[in-house]
């Protein structure tokens, strides 16, 4: 990420989300945004998803310049590279659990039968191999976020994003799922990029990235492989 900045214009009036953000995440590294409600976070991971386009800078992504790519070809290197994890879920209600881990797959080309052998694979990796034929309403949120972690991992993306994961989850839930993250993520070096404003959640990173009024305030280096 190289000299980030985003800032909106509401009527006439400026709001500067982020004012020139500079920063290298490892392959493998489990990294945290750490900060207050409105300090940027969620702006900044989505100017590296490519979900958002900066007002100036870049953002890399194995060597490709993520923030300058067509809406097409964001499509489709989010599906081949990206995973997401998001605070509501965002499972599809018609779906039943073992469908929604399937779905990323659809996207790459791979037969029904070893979609739903990858997908019940992973239902069982996060417990829940007993609910595959479960709908979202039928689940807790727990369970739902079971799911959607099942499904970001799904198609073995480079990188997985989350915005606060477990924002919806109680504390002994939160521990069963950013464990159940970071272990999925170990077996393939994935990498995971984590929004949270909670320093206990922000203890489960390799390194913590904290923000404050748009700007990177300090890094803290949990985990010493990490730490360049
Ligand atoms: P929270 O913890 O509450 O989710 P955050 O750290 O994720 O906060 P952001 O959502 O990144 O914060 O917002 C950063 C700043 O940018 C805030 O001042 C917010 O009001 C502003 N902002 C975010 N999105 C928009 C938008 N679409 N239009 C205008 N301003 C926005
Ligand atoms: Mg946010």
């Amino acid at each position: 990420i190289t000299d980030l900045r985003k800032v909106y214009r509401i009527g006439g009036e400026r709001v500067v989300a982020l004012g020139g953000i500079n920063l290298t995440i490892g392959r493998g590294e489990f990294c945290c945004l750490l900060g207050t409600s409105g300090s940027g976070k969620s702006t900044l991971l989505n100017l590296m998803a490519g979900l958002e386009k900066p007002t100036r800078g870049t953002v890399r992504i194995r060597g490709q310049a993520v923030s300058g790519m067509s809406e097409k070809r964001l499509a489709r290197f989010r599906q081949e590279h990206l995973g997401f994890i998001f605070q509501s879920y965002n499972l599809l209600p018609a779906l039943s659990a073992l469908e929604n881990v399937a779905l990323p797959l659809t996207f790459k080309g791979i037969s029904r039968p070893a979609r739903e052998k990858r997908a019940r694979k992973l239902l069982a990796a996060v417990g829940l191999a007993s609910h595959e034929k479960h709908k979202p309403s039928q689940m807790s949120g727990g369970q739902q976020q079971r799911v959607g972690i099942a499904r970001a991992f799904a198609a073995k993306p480079e990188i997985i994003f989350a915005d606060e994961p477990t924002g919806n989850l109680d504390s002994k839930t939160t521990l069963e799922v950013l464990e159940l993250m970071k272990s999925l993520a170990r077996r393939n070096r994935q990498t995971i990029v984590m929004v949270t404003h909670d320093n206990e959640i922000a203890r489960y990173a390799d390194r913590v990235v904290r923000i404050i009024d748009g700007g990177i305030r300090e890094i803290i280096v949990q985990n010493e492989a990490f730490g360049g």
